[in-house]
């Protein structure tokens, strides 16, 4: 963790969950605005390195998001940053009896009684982690 590093609370997941089925490039444009709104907060000049992570059913394509990336933040302080894309496995909860597993799908029934339709804990995030700068 270098100095420039910054932590996100659930705020941007929140924003970002009502974005789930747009075009990366607006995924994009959002993951942009907000790491140079951030950026210039905390007073960096540029920013070198972000690192977002993507749940397996965000329903984005990790290359089109790096593609996208590069465009967006070329007139921003986050210009030729490295955009590193760590990937959110699918994890869930039983409804009925609150077991917690890593289904196989988002329809997989729960391990422990059967239940189908568990409510999903992770794996359609798409989140800011952190982002190095100087
Ligand atoms: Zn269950």
């Amino acid at each position: 963790m270098s100095a420039g590093e910054v932590r996100f609370s659930g705020d941007l997941e929140a924003i970002c969950e009502g974005k789930r089925d747009m075009h990366e490039l607006a995924l994009t444009q959002g993951i942009v605005d907000l790491v140079t709104q951030v950026g210039r907060h905390e007073g960096l000049h540029r920013v070198t390195r972000v690192v977002v992570e993507v749940g397996v059913a965000a329903a984005v394509v990790p290359d089109a998001l790096t593609f996208c990336f590069d465009i967006v933040a070329a007139d921003t302080i986050a210009s030729g940053a490295e955009l590193a894309i760590e990937t959110v496995e699918l994890r869930a909860a039983c409804r009925a009896c609150g077991a917690e597993f890593e289904p196989a799908s988002l329809v997989s029934a729960c391990p422990d009684c059967g239940a189908y339709g568990p409510r999903l804990l992770s794996g359609r995030e798409l989140r800011v982690k952190s982002l190095d700068g100087e």
